[in-house]
């Protein structure tokens, strides 16, 4: 279990120039004012869209906030129209990619094989991946959402994997963005048995990162980050207001 809590906020296809920016310079500020308290206790990640990644990085660069991709393309250039790689990601200012995000797996039809080509491509690019896994509604109700998390992972991962290069978010598809929160024995069970996989299948990371997202927000952040085996959080819709995605970063604090 780590130590520092990761509190990663994916913007999804939200945000222009002018409040892209505003928000980032709100939550760069916190996290300048708050530097010391932050230290060895959460780091920050911002995954904006793409085309507000170079601006961020200016407004976020003397302050201790990482940003992140929210998908790449496996290869590192070519004839990939729209597409983005790994490479270019890092070259705009990104630290992080976050990989095999529900949305991507439910309307772009990734494969565990293609979130494995793209987590691959965020290590070849020298950055750490946030690969996503979750199961549906429908799976949990079957009784299988340990099953469809272990067959994600498992497939999901390349052996490109290192200490410090992968980071995994749990993200129930059924708490995403409709207000549900799975409770907080489902995710201390989930988030259990995700380390024991990672112990017994995956030991060299083992000690990585374990994020819950799903519906989090500043009033109940502090509960889900005081779990066993949750390292932080991954989270959607409240990180669109700085204030609020703010209080979830002091809950780590
Ligand atoms: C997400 O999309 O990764 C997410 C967790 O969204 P929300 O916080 O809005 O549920």
């Amino acid at each position: 279990m780590a130590n520092t809590k990761l509190i990663a906020g994916n913007w999804k296809m939200n945000g222009l120039s002018t409040d892209g920016l505003s928000r980032a310079k709100h939550i760069a500020d916190f996290a300048t004012k708050n530097k010391s308290d932050l230290n060895g206790k959460a780091d920050i990640l911002l995954a904006p869209p793409a085309t507000l990644i170079s601006a961020l990085h200016d407004v976020t660069k003397p302050s201790p906030v990482f940003l992140g991709g929210q998908d790449c393309h496996p290869e590192t250039s070519g004839a990939f129209t729209g597409d983005l790689s790994a490479e270019m990601l890092k070259d705009a200012g990104c630290s992080y990619i976050i990989t095999g995000h529900s949305e991507r797996r439910a309307i772009h039809g990734e494969t565990d094989e293609l979130v494995s080509a793209k987590t691959a491509a965020t290590h070849r690019a020298g950055m750490t991946a946030v690969v996503c896994v979750g199961e549906t509604a429908v799976q949990r109700q079957a009784g299988e959402a340990e099953k469809t998390v272990k067959t994600q992972i498992t497939q999901s991962l390349p052996d490109t994997i290192l200490a410090g290069n992968t980071v995994i978010a749990y993200e129930p598809v059924w708490a995403i963005g409709t207000g549900l929160t799975a409770t907080i024995e489902d995710i201390e069970a989930m988030h259990g048995f995700i380390r024991n996989l990672l112990e017994k299948s995956f030991p060299v990371i083992a000690t990585t990162h374990l994020l819950y997202g799903g519906s989090v927000k500043g009033a109940n952040a502090a509960q889900i980050l005081s779990c066993a085996n949750v390292d932080g959080v991954l989270v959607g819709g409240a990180s669109l207001n700085g204030q609020e995605f703010c209080d979830i970063i002091a809950a780590a604090l």
